[in-house]
């Protein structure tokens, strides 16, 4: 305040001189005065060295506000940091000409980067076909580095019996609703037989999970040749390991601590034969409906056998891991859909 009280009568002399000696002192009065800004006002005829740090000082902020605003992780910073050069450009040639930079920068370039559409929808792990039973509520993946084992057609993870096609659900296996739906957990669901899991609520169960796999018009295709034509949709191994079992409509990998059961494949065109070594993507054979005599859908019945401390070999529920390796596979997430 008393700095201000000196400069006002200063600036209504005409000497030019004298009004610049006399301006510096109160400016070194007012260092750490909350005054200061009023000074600083009236220099702005004189010299050009004073405003420059304060009016280069205001658009900064505007920059950094730019990248907050996209709010998208970590592709954003990398997308700004060449533009950087061109904002150094602007700050030497010096001043003015602030507002320009916000929106010569392009925002919505790192939009589509962070855009990774998920590529299938899957009910919860555990959340079966309507009364078909009661399923295994385990979001355990057992085998995170597990391979697909349909080499590269679509696949529908779903009920046989419950679903078209099947001989609960009726109708036809290759109705187009049966490759549209959203993937569905079929462990744990019941079967007369006696198969059982300690993962599973209730005894009597499908202890492996049905892929229904490839199009409509494939499965049409597929079900007018005969069984040993069928070459259309490949299998392959999930791990590396060797074929431990073959039966009559089965296919065993055994993988250290693991059996992969593969069931209802063309088994006259089988691709591996009892005791080979295969390495995980290694073809074994086609889908097809071998079921011993019974035909049955045409699908992949596919299963995890694990030896664990608590319950020895026994089967686990695959439905987890199946969701991993397809999003490996299709290098794209699947969505996780509510339960009805
Ligand atoms: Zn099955």
């Amino acid at each position: 305040m008393v700095a201000w009280k000196v400069i006002r009568p200063i600036k209504k002399l005409p000497n030019l001189q004298i009004h610049r000696k006399l301006t510096i002192i109160p400016i070194v009065l007012c260092v750490g005065l909350s005054g200061c800004d009023y000074l600083l006002e009236p220099i702005e005829e004189g010299p050009p060295s004073l405003p420059t740090p304060v009016e280069t000082t205001t658009p900064e902020p505007d920059v950094t506000e730019t990248p907050t605003v996209t709010a998208s992780p970590e592709p954003t910073p990398d997308e700004v940091n060449p533009e950087i050069p061109s904002d150094g450009d602007t700050s030497s040639s010096e001043e003015i000409v602030p507002e320009p930079l916000p929106s010569s920068t392009p925002i919505p370039e790192p939009t589509p980067v962070p855009q990774i559409e998920a590529v299938f929808e899957y009910f919860p792990p555990g959340d079966l076909e309507p009364n078909s039973g009661y399923g295994a509520v385990d979001p355990t993946i057992y085998v995170p580095d597990m391979v697909f084992p349909i080499k590269s057609a679509p696949a529908y993870p779903q009920s046989q019996v419950y679903r078209f096609g099947g001989g609960i659900g009726g109708g036809d296996q290759c109705d187009e609703r049966n490759f549209e739906i959203a993937w569905r957990d079929n462990f744990c669901e019941n079967r007369t037989r006696s198969t059982t899991s300690p993962y599973c609520p209730s005894q009597g169960v499908h202890v492996g999970q049905d892929i229904r796999v490839g199009t409509p018009q494939g499965c049409m295709a597929e079900r007018r040749l005969l069984p040993e034509e069928r070459l259309r949709y490949e299998v392959i191994a999930a791990e590396d390991g060797y074929i431990s079992n073959i039966g009559r409509y089965t296919v065993n990998v055994r993988a250290g601590g693991r059996i992969y059961r593969y069931m209802h494949m063309n088994m006259a065109a089988l691709q591996v034969t009892l005791g080979q070594e295969v390495k995980a993507g290694d073809v074994l054979g086609y889908v097809s409906n071998d079921f011993g005599g019974t035909p049955t859908t045409l699908h992949l019945h596919f299963e995890i056998k694990h030896n664990t401390a608590e319950h020895g070999w026994t089967w686990a529920p695959p439905y987890t891991s199946l969701v991993k390796a397809y999003e490996r596979r299709e290098q794209a997430p699947g969505e996780m859909v509510e339960a009805n």
